[in-house]
């Protein structure tokens, strides 16, 4: 098994996992209830981790993920300049250093 996706969004990771599904590829999802369970995790550690169940998908799955168009729907805007996308917190492209338009 190899990791192939997480994010603090659950959501993002559910539709990772429909694309690679839709696309024949075998996952599994790990800490999917662990979110609001005891503090002693960290938030980190609550995050869905989205696994390949064959080494050999890997490759396909990390495609099929930045191909797909997921990433705006967090919030993330992207560059003008350099069209990278930025996490919403990021005041300047972590790319090019263009501001947030
Ligand atoms: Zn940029």
């Amino acid at each position: 098994m190899k990791l192939v996706y997480t994010n603090e969004n659950r959501f993002l990771v559910n539709n990772a996992k429909n694309i690679l599904e839709n696309a024949g590829i075998a996952v599994t999802l790990t800490n999917e209830y662990a979110a609001g369970g005891t503090g002693a995790l960290s938030p980190f550690d609550t995050w869905v981790e989205l696994w390949v169940v064959n080494d050999s998908d890997y490759e396909d799955a990390v495609r099929a993920i930045e191909a797909s168009p997921g990433p705006e729907q967090a919030g993330q805007w992207k560059c003008d300049r350099c069209g990278e996308a930025n996490e919403p917190s990021f005041e300047f492209c972590w790319n090019c250093r263009r501001e947030k338009p």
